[in-house]
């Protein structure tokens, strides 16, 4: 639920600055719109100011006079009220006239001579006002909205926005999460429990002399529970917690990094012990080479923060706590000693790690007894925290629409496929497509089946689009692999090329698709890793070619002359015949039973693992594949 927490940060922040923020928005433009309306009344000639105050006079019907009758009665006018090219005002008997003039100051000057209060009236009707006054309004809205950056928070700072109005950046008051909410990730909480403990016990180590740490970066994947691990350790430790985010250092106005990180600092000393977090801290302590137009201010803004972070005493009490995702970003100064000196990565959660928190969430929900949350959890590798607590959630809402009151196993497959792979299409689709589609899928399903042995068992086949899929066939690994086998590889290679050659066999070499596209580059991708990373091919041998650089981005056969690059085109092309001939013969000595798969599927549109083996290999068979499946599982892996 990860809308859950900003909507808890929402919240966080109405009960503190926003009301009033919003009251500030409707004044400042009341304000503005008041100026506007009432134009303006610009006095000159060295006359006692005077509104133009025809008003009170008796409803008379004004006299005309000309330019020149202007000029020659100059002694006899009282008043004159300009706007424009005409005027009006009273003579000295207090007749009301009305004049047309051309703007000349030597007239000004012998009417003024004369004694006629004269008044430039430059009010506007409300629309030439609002259309004149707008910008200035706007402008004006601007500088406020800017210049709130600056100002300061309210008392002791607590509870009221930092900097600005942005909601995610929050000051609150001590968080009631502990490490209690924390799931799956029980050595990061204990490497941080060192932590909470110093906060507790301050002066347990300061008589000690023990340098404490000053600085903490947690990094790890987006969703991983950063946040939440900050937000733990000072409610264990039963401190103040402040958080900013680093693109909320880098503006449009140079300068403001700068200021804004005083301000935290300020608040945070003011604070102490407290922990301050600093989401994105990569937004302003990104290495200093990287160039770009704002390059000089970012700089800046880092260099306070670690002026500030080098600045307070050992025993201030302060915690600093960053958080990224992108850790190599990080600039060497940053985590020098004193600074960031303690590194955590946050991995993604494991199987073990996953059924914990899914464990923890599944408590605040309704779960039905069809469920199996371990199942859940070995089907969600590479899921984080965030997404897993977002599945569930997914699937409580869906359990709703349908009108159920607890979660069934439908309601969660549906949510894993959604977050997966995206929601489903109401796709139009030609009957023959579906048709053809439905061969696709139950060659991956039969091929499957014949290496549950070596590859993950097969969890369901459908028909039903998603995504960019037309359909698709799950497998659910039996448990966390970390790597694959050789007769592995081999055999998903053929599983992943089954759809198309179900394709050739069932509608003919001319008739298929590109619908396979996913599944091939998927083939190409695993055959060029093993062949060129992993050392799994004889002919290339051992020799990396391809080497695997932080975050997958990998040079193409870079360590490769061009002998050894054609060598490993050509083995991937081999690879990849083999599996496809290897396909071919499985479906093919098989017609009847693919054919009967693709049926059902195209009857039911889905079909679980349990129901393909019944199909493919009668009802008898139907439970024991799993078991045999494990059991095989088990013994290689007792076997490494
Ligand atoms: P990050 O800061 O790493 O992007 P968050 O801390 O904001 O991640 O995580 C988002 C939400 O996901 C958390 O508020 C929490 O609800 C959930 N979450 C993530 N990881 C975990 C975990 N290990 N245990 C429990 N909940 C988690
Ligand atoms: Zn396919």
């Amino acid at each position: 639920m990860k809308n859950l927490k900003d909507f808890k940060r929402n919240k966080n922040n109405n009960k503190s600055g926003r009301p009033r923020d919003g009251a500030n928005w409707f004044l400042m433009i009341f304000v503005a719109l008041f100026i506007a309306m009432m134009g303006r009344v610009i006095f000159i000639g060295g006359v006692t100011p005077q509104m133009p105050s025809d008003m009170n006079v008796p409803e008379t019907v004004p006299v005309e006079l000309s330019f020149s009758d202007v000029l020659r009665r100059a002694p006899d006018i009282k008043t004159m009220t300009i706007r424009g090219n005409d005027a009006h005002g009273l003579l000295a008997d207090g007749t009301k006239y009305t004049a047309t003039i051309t703007y000349d100051p030597e007239m000004l000057a012998t009417l003024a001579q004369g004694g006629t209060a004269i008044t430039l009236d430059t009010s506007k009707s409300f629309w030439e006002s609002v259309a004149t006054f707008a910008p200035l309004a706007l402008t004006l809205l601007f500088i406020f909205w800017i210049l709130r950056g600056f100002r300061r928070g309210g008392p002791a700072g607590i509870g009221r926005s930092i900097i600005g109005q942005n909601p995610t950046k929050i000051a609150t008051g001590k968080p009631k999460t502990t490490f209690k909410d924390v799931a799956g990730i029980d050595s990061e909480k204990q490497e941080l429990s060192e932590i909470v403990d110093f906060l507790k016990n301050k002066d347990k180590y300061k008589s000690l002399g023990a340098r404490v740490p000053r600085g903490v970066l947690l990094s790890g994947q987006p969703g991983t529970g950063k946040t939440l691990l900050a937000r733990a350790i000072a409610g264990e430790a039963n401190v103040p917690f402040f958080a900013a985010s680093g693109s909320d250092f880098s503006g449009i106005i140079v300068g403001l990094g700068v200021a804004k990180i005083k301000e935290i600092f300020e608040m945070a000393k003011r604070n102490a012990p407290c922990i301050l977090f600093i989401d994105e801290i990569d937004a302003i302590g990104q290495k200093r080479s990287t160039h770009s137009y704002n390059d000089q201010d970012r700089e800046q803004t880092l260099n306070q923060l670690l002026i500030e972070m080098d600045g307070f005493a050992n025993d201030t009490g302060i915690i600093v706590i960053g958080a990224t995702n992108r850790p190599d970003m990080l600039d060497a100064a940053l985590l020098r000693p004193g600074r960031f000196d303690r590194q955590v990565y946050i991995e993604l959660p494991d199987m073990a790690g996953r059924r914990e928190i899914l464990d923890l969430y599944a408590k605040k929900v309704k779960i039905g007894d069809g469920v199996n949350l371990q199942d859940l959890a070995r089907g969600t590798t590479g899921f984080s925290g965030a997404d897993l607590e977002n599945l569930l959630n997914e699937a409580a809402l869906h359990a709703v629409r349908n009108g159920r009151d607890k979660i069934s196993a439908v309601d969660i497959e549906e949510a894993r496929d959604k977050i997966m792979m995206g929601p489903r299409k109401v796709r139009k689709m030609r009957p023959e497509d579906i048709k053809l589609t439905a061969y696709h899928e139950a060659g991956h399903a039969f091929v499957s089946l014949m290496y549950e042995d070596v590859a993950d068992p097969i969890h369901k086949a459908t028909i039903i689009p998603r995504g960019r899929a037309l359909g698709m066939v799950q497998h659910l690994p039996i448990d966390d692999k970390v790597s694959m086998t050789l007769a592995e590889v081999r055999a998903n290679l053929s599983i992943a090329l089954a759809g198309r050659c179900a394709e050739e066999i069932f509608f003919g070499a001319d008739k298929v698709t590109t619908g396979a596209e996913s599944d091939i580059a998927m083939a190409t991708r695993l055959a060029r890793y093993s062949i060129t990373t992993a050392g799994l091919s004889k002919k290339v041998g051992l020799p990396a070619i391809n080497q695997v650089g932080t975050f997958g981005v990998r040079g193409a056969l870079e360590n490769a002359s061009e002998k050894t690059a054609e060598l490993v085109d050509s083995e991937i092309r081999a690879w990849l015949d083999a599996a496809h001939a290897d396909a071919t013969k499985h479906l093919t000595k098989n017609k009847k039973t693919v054919e009967k798969l693709a049926t059902e599927l195209l009857a039911r549109e889905t079909l679980t693992g349990a129901e393909i083996r019944e199909i493919v290999f009668g009802k008898e068979a139907k439970k024991s594949a799993t078991k045999k499946a494990t059991k095989t599982r088990k013994n290689a892996v007792s076997k490494k």
